[in-house]
């Protein structure tokens, strides 16, 4: 193996964790010492977790979570980098591994969609009747997705179940399938639809970043690419083809590339060219541009002129739009 090969793992586990404050405070200590980064969320029911290291560190810590009959078993997705995929390390209890804020919680090894393997969904997904549902983020959707998946208008998981009822007659009578980047969210999210009512739901076990692997699978009928919260950002999926699904925020040409509005307030993520983005000054709307607080101004050190003329020439192009 390479001396400068590093990786990333992405894993959880729902299990029981009687003092995840403890044990946040030790683990932060064991993965500095290792010198792994990343992010790690412990909480009463499990562990969540990202980081990236050498192969060397990944392996040590690795090796250390086998050595804990709590997490002996763990599967992890192991992606080949060039370098730390993150900044720094951070270890955090919370309430929940992923937020959902149920009001009467489910516990995925009580009650839980059935698990599909990467072939068997592959096959499933094409069934008449089937509908597929990205139990993701809007944003996440926006830069790749399955064929034919259903978009929840969403910006936060938790927001999910919500939007589910809102649009219950879509579902009703078919089968379920749900599917997320590494399955933690869908091992709830499918739990909660069997409980409330819909008979035949199945999630993508190991989900996205494990199909994308698979030899039989080989990503197919995943268009786009799939977004990771590292530093990475987008990771490819499909390995047959390439259809690129995302959409210049700014122009609607097809582009994957994303980048945050420079309005600390709103932030939101942007798809957009890099010719764009110092176009329309990494901003999302008008209101975000004459923010106050807008960065791109300042990290780019334009003086008031140079500011104004940008305004001039988006206002100009605007007006160019909508006289075709
Ligand atoms: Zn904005």
């Amino acid at each position: 193996m390479e001396k400068n090969a590093y990786q990333v793992l992405l894993y959880y586990k729902y299990v029981t964790i009687e003092d995840p404050e403890t044990l946040a405070v030790e683990h932060l200590a064991a993965c500095n010492e290792i010198g792994l980064k990343g992010r790690i969320i412990l909480g009463t029911e499990g562990i969540n977790g990202t980081c990236s290291g050498t192969v060397e560190q990944t392996e040590a810590y690795m090796n250390m979570m086998k050595s804990d009959d709590r997490f002996k078993d763990i599967v992890y997705k192991i992606d080949e980098a060039d370098g730390h995929t993150f900044k720094k390390m951070h270890v955090r209890a919370r309430e929940e591994i992923v937020n959902l804020s149920l009001p009467d919680d489910i516990n995925p090894n009580e009650l839980t969609g059935n698990y599909l393997s990467p072939e068997e969904f592959f096959k499933q997904m094409q069934d008449e009747d089937t509908v597929v549902i990205d139990a993701r983020n809007d944003y996440e959707f926006d830069l790749g997705h399955f064929r034919g998946a259903v978009r929840p208008e969403i910006e936060n998981f938790r927001d999910l179940p919500e939007w589910i009822r809102d649009n219950k007659e879509q579902f009703e009578g078919k089968k379920i399938l749900t599917y997320c980047t590494g399955g933690i969210r869908c091992e709830k999210f499918s739990g909660w639809l069997v409980r409330e009512g819909f008979e035949d739901v199945g999630q993508l076990h190991g989900g996205i970043v494990t199909y994308g692997k698979d030899p039989v699978a080989k990503g197919q009928l995943w268009d786009g690419q799939c977004y990771v919260f590292d530093e990475r950002i987008a990771v490819p999926i499909n390995q047959v083809e390439h259809v690129i699904v995302g959409r210049d925020h700014f122009d609607d040409t097809p582009c994957e590339r994303y980048v945050n509005c420079a309005n600390p307030i709103c932030n939101a993520k942007i798809i957009c060219s890099e010719e764009n983005e110092h176009l329309y000054m990494r901003s999302c709307t008008d209101e975000c541009r004459t923010h106050p607080r807008n960065r791109y101004f300042v990290e780019h050190n334009l003086t008031v002129e140079q500011y104004d003329e940008r305004l001039e020439a988006i206002e100009r192009r605007k007006n160019e739009m909508q006289a075709i």
